[in-house]
């Protein structure tokens, strides 16, 4: 099965452009951090970045050195300074359709601020 190509319609590009506002929690020169619209927890996070990659993978091939590493430390600062370092949270990356990605930008969510149920449910 062929992977899509970056679709700038996607709503996190919308986003980016400032098409559509998103309530900002922090932003660099690759990195931008919103809160998610329909949070699934006290802290729900969407930490993307800014170059135009759909998924992890993409980014971890075809990213530079510099939007990788912004990427990386934007996440540890935005863990910290969310305040769920010490509690603990979760990172998910979901990715195509066996990932279940409704929004075709690499995002990833930080989730916590309570403790979180089973990564997967049991089938
Ligand atoms: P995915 O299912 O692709 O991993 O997650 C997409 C996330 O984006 C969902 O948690 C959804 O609530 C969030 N989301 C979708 N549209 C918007 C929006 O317009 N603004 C914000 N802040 N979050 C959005």
């Amino acid at each position: 099965m062929a992977v899509k190509p970056y679709d700038s319609e996607n709503i996190f590009a919308k986003i980016l452009r400032g098409d559509i506002p998103c309530n900002k929690i922090f932003e660099d020169d690759h990195v931008l951090a919103f809160h998610d619209i329909a949070p699934q927890a006290p802290t729900h996070i969407l930490v993307i970045p800014k170059g135009a990659y759909t998924s992890y993978d993409d980014f971890a091939m075809n990213a530079s050195d510099a939007e990788i590493l912004a990427f990386t430390r934007a996440i540890g600062k935005i863990a910290a300074a969310a305040g769920v370092v010490q509690g603990g949270y979760r990172l998910i990356s979901n990715t195509r359709e066996h990932g279940r990605q409704d929004v075709p930008h690499l995002h990833v969510h930080i989730i916590g601020g309570k403790k979180l149920g089973l990564m997967l449910p049991r089938d």
